[in-house]
């Protein structure tokens, strides 16, 4: 079990749907967070949209996985109307497992995507799954955020130094 994720992107939707096709990828659960849309707003914007639009195209399913209440995810939810789990309790991993279900996907072709180490990457591997980190939208900058981010930086630096080593070869 390791927290180093096995894909890093500067946002949501570098994630290309080509991209999530040419790693095998069928269905992918999200993290809504700092991930998709930063906490204030509350619906979620046109690149979302228009992001999960193309997923939807290519045969990609999605899937929503929020630790957060369920006001704000059934509202983010209203119009895309994905399979949508809230206060899921990440790390653990029974909402993931829902998720997989309701997408008809399993393990092998299933990928996480989040904005935290020990929860969302932490989840994915729990389960089996693959992960892709994105860096926070907006970080908040309280002292227990902050404290995570410190025991966070080890684990990128690993994936670093992982990817550097995988493109030599
Ligand atoms: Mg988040």
């Amino acid at each position: 079990m390791t927290l180093i994720p096995e894909y890093r992107f500067d946002t949501f939707d570098e994630a290309s749907a080509d991209f999530l096709v040419s790693i095998g990828v069928k269905g992918i659960i999200l993290d809504i967070d700092n991930t998709l849309e930063p906490y204030e707003n509350a619906l979620p914007g046109e690149r979302v949209i228009s992001w999960l639009a193309s997923l939807k195209e290519r045969g990609i399913s999605a899937s929503f996985v929020s630790n957060n209440g369920r006001d704000r995810v059934m509202l983010f939810n209203g119009k895309l109307k994905l399979p949508a789990y809230y206060k899921a309790g990440k790390p653990f991993t029974k909402n993931i497992r829902r998720a997989m279900v309701r997408m008809g996907t399993s393990r092998d072709d299933t990928i996480l995507m989040g904005d935290q180490i020990f929860t969302d990457v932490l989840a994915a591997h729990l389960e089996g799954i693959r992960a892709v980190l994105v860096p926070p939208i907006k970080d908040k900058r309280d002292p227990i955020t902050r404290f995570k981010r410190i025991l966070e930086r080890p684990i990128l630096e690993k994936y670093e130094r992982k990817s550097k080593n995988a493109s030599r070869l």
